[in-house]
C-alpha cells in the first residue's frame, strides 16, 4: 500500500528533481521528493533507537508481573469493562498498542500463548531485554545483520544446551508421571491469584487432562463459571456440563435423571409460530385461518411424534423449544432443553456420538448419541445439564465456584495455562527447573562458548548471556529482594556446577529448583527463547517506517476490517 502511495505522490504532484531549478546564481540546491507530503519517514539508526525505546516502554507495563510475587494489572477498557490479569498475553492484548514496532512484542505474546500457552510473561521480558542489550551496539554502529547473526547464534546454542539438559523423567511409571504434571502445573499457577489453592487445582488439572483422549484436545475442556461459593467449591466433571437453559412451563414435571438414555441433538425448532413466521400468508375468512393453525400444530406434532417414537429420551435442540413442545416431552417422561449453545451442544456430540439434526425425518439409533448418565442437578445458584459415562469421545467439564466476576475470569486464564502447561508435559515430557535457574545456566553456558569465539560475535554473544539474567533479576525485584546479591550468589553457584540452581522465592535466598520442584517443560522456554531472538531479530531488522498519514483515516482497507485504527 506505501509503495503505490508513494508513486501515486510522485507522479502527480512532484517531479523528480523537486521543486527547485538551478538558477544562474545556483544559490538553491535541487531537492529530491519522493513521498506525498505529510507522510513521516524515519530512517537508519536513530529509527532502530527509537523501535527499541518504544518496545521497552511496552515491556516495562508487564514486568512487574513476573512470577509468583509478580503484581497483577487491573486494566479498564473504554466501555469501562475491567479485567484483573497477571497474564502477560492478556495484558498485551488489552494494551492496545499502536506503535508498529512495539506491536511484535504482543504478537510474541498471543503466540507463546497460542503455541505452549504459559511463558508469555517472560517473553515479553526477554525480548526487550536483548533489545536493550543491543542497543549500545546499534549505538555504536555495529551493522545490524551482523548483530542479529550473533542474536541467532546464541539462541541457537542456548536451544541446543536446553535439550542437551533437560530431565525426562520416566513416562511409563504412571505415578511419576502424574508427580511431573501436578509439578509443572503447580509452577504454572504459582504467579496466579489462585496460588494458595495451587496444590487442588493442580490435581484437579491433572485429572482434567488425564480425562482426554491421546490427542488431548483443549475443547474437549469445558470451563464454567458459576457465581457464588468459595474457590474449593470448584468442581470436575467427567463429562459434559451445561447450564440449563430458559424452560417453559411444563418443564418441571420432566423427569431430571436419565441410565443409557438416547439423545437427540437438534438444529430445529420446536415452536408453533416457526412455520407461520417463514412466509407471508394472505387469507379470506375465518376457515382457512383454522386451516393454517390446524396445519401448524399437525408440522410440530408430527415431529414431536417422530422423536418420541425414536426412543430419544433427551432432546437438546441449539434453537428455541416452545411451550407445547416442552409439555408434550413432560407428558411422556422426556427431558427437553432448547437454545443450547453450539459450543456444548458440539462437545456433547462428540462426546455422546450421534449427529446434529436439521430434520427429524430419519431418526434412528445412528444419529442418536448416547451416556450412561443424564442429570439435572443444582451447582450453587444455577442448574446443569450434566451428562456422564460419554461413550465416544473423553471429555470433562470444571465448574468454576467463586467470590467476583473477575476473579473467576482470572481463574479461568489460570487453569487455562495450566491445562496447556499439562498437555505440553504430557506430549513431550522433558522438563527444567524454573525460577530462574535455567535462564542462568544458559547464561553461564553461553559465557563459556563465547569465550570460544573470536571477532564480534563474542561480544554479542555475551551480552546475550547478560540479557538472560533478567529473569532471575526481575522474580526477585518482584519479590522485593535484593538482586543483586541474589544473583551473585547464584552466578557462583552456577560456576561451581549447580545446574539448577534458581530464587528461592519462599526464604530469599538460591535453592535448588529442581529439588524444590520448581518444573516447566522445556518447551516453554525453547519457545520463549526463539520467539524473544525471533522479534528481536525483527526489529533489528526494520531501519525505516514509513507513515502515510492517509492511511490512518477514511474506511480501513478491504479485507482487513478494523486493521488500523486512527488514534
Ligand atoms: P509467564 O507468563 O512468563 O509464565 P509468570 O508470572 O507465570 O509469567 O512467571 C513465571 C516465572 O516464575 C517463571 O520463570 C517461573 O520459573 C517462575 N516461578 C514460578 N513459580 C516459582 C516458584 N515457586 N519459585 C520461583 N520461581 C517460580
Ligand atoms: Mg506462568
Amino acid at each position: 500500500m506505501n509503495s503505490s502511495t508513494i508513486f501515486r505522490g510522485f507522479h502527480h504532484q512532484y517531479s523528480l528533481f523537486g521543486t527547485g531549478t538551478i538558477t544562474a546564481k545556483g544559490a538553491m540546491q535541487p531537492q529530491i521528493i519522493l513521498l506525498k507530503e505529510g507522510t513521516e519517514a524515519s530512517q537508519g539508526r536513530s529509527q532502530i533507537i527509537s523501535n527499541i525505546n518504544a518496545c521497552q516502554a511496552i515491556v516495562d507495563c508487564v514486568r512487574t508481573t513476573l512470577g509468583p510475587r509478580g503484581m497483577d494489572k487491573l486494566m479498564v477498557e473504554a466501555q469501562g469493562k475491567a479485567t484483573i490479569s497477571n497474564d502477560g498475553a492478556t495484558i498485551m492484548k488489552l494494551l492496545d498498542v499502536v506503535h508498529p514496532a512495539a506491536k511484535t512484542l504482543v504478537d510474541i505474546a498471543k503466540s507463546q500463548d497460542a503455541e505452549v500457552g504459559d511463558g508469555t510473561t517472560s517473553v515479553v521480558i526477554l525480548a526487550g531485554e536483548f533489545l536493550k542489550q543491543m542497543k549500545p551496539f546499534v549505538e555504536e554502529g555495529v551493522h545490524s545483520q551482523i548483530i542479529i547473526r550473533g542474536v541467532r547464534k546464541a539462541t541457537q546454542l542456548a536451544v541446543q544446551f536446553i535439550n542437551e539438559i533437560a530431565v525426562k523423567p520416566k513416562k511409563d511409571d504412571e505415578v511419576e508421571l502424574r508427580q511431573l504434571l501436578e509439578k509443572c502445573a503447580a509452577t504454572a499457577m504459582g504467579s496466579k491469584l489462585i496460588n494458595q489453592q495451587k496444590d487442588f487445582f493442580s490435581k484437579m488439572v491433572v485429572d482434567a487432562v488425564m480425562m482426554l483422549d491421546e490427542l488431548l484436545p483443549l475443547n474437549m475442556i469445558g470451563i464454567k463459571k458459576v457465581p457464588g461459593g468459595a474457590l474449593e467449591d470448584t468442581l470436575l466433571v467427567a463429562g459434559v456440563a451445561f447450564k440449563k437453559t430458559f424452560s417453559y412451563a411444563g418443564f418441571e414435571m420432566q423427569p431430571k435423571q436419565y441410565t443409557d438414555p438416547k439423545i437427540a441433538l437438534l438444529n430445529i425448532e420446536l415452536e408453533l409460530k416457526a412455520e407461520r413466521d417463514n412466509a407471508e400468508v394472505r387469507l379470506e375468512n375465518v376457515e382457512e385461518y383454522q386451516k393454517v393453525v390446524d396445519a401448524e400444530w399437525t408440522i410440530l406434532y408430527d415431529k414431536l411424534e417422530k422423536l418420541h417414537l425414536s426412543g430419544a429420551k433427551v432432546v437438546l435442540s441449539k434453537l428455541p423449544i416452545g411451550d407445547v413442545a416442552t409439555q408434550y416431552f413432560a407428558d411422556r417422561d422426556m427431558f427437553c432443553a432448547g437454545r443450547v449453545p453450539e459450543e456444548d451442544l458440539k462437545r456433547t456430540m462428540k462426546a455422546c456420538g450421534g449427529s446434529i439434526l436439521t430434520t427429524v425425518a430419519d431418526l434412528g439409533d445412528s444419529v442418536l448419541g448416547t451416556c450412561q448418565h443424564f442429570e439435572e442437578k443444582q451447582i450453587g445458584g444455577d442448574r446443569f445439564n450434566i451428562f456422564t459415562g460419554c461413550p465416544q469421545a473423553k471429555t470433562c467439564t470444571i465448574i468454576i465456584r467463586g467470590g467476583a466476576e473477575q476473579f473467576m475470569e482470572e481463574t479461568e486464564r489460570s487453569l487455562h495455562d495450566a491445562i496447556m502447561i499439562v498437555r505440553r508435559a504430557k506430549k513431550n515430557d522433558a522438563v527444567v527447573a524454573g525460577g530462574g535457574a535455567i535462564e542462568m545456566e544458559l547464561s553461564k553456558h553461553l559465557r563459556d562458548v563465547s569465550r570460544t569465539i573470536a571477532g564480534k560475535e563474542q561480544m554479542l554473544i555475551s551480552a546475550i548471556a547478560r540479557a538472560l539474567e533478567i529473569i532471575p533479576r526481575q522474580l526477585c525485584d518482584n519479590a522485593g529482594f535484593d538482586s543483586t546479591n541474589i544473583l551473585n550468589k547464584l552466578r557462583q553457584k552456577h560456576a561451581q556446577g549447580n545446574r539448577w540452581m534458581g530464587v528461592d522465592i519462599l526464604n530469599e535466598d538460591v535453592a535448588d529448583n529442581m529439588e524444590k520442584c520448581v518444573w516447566e517443560p522445556s518447551l516453554v522456554k525453547i519457545n520463549a527463547l526463539s520467539a524473544a531472538s525471533e522479534a528481536t531479530c525483527l526489529i533489528l531488522s526494520v531501519d525505516e517506517t514509513i507513515k502515510n498519514p492517509k492511511s490512518g483515516e477514511g474506511p480501513a482497507p478491504q479485507g482487513r476490517p478494523g486493521a488500523r485504527r486512527p488514534f
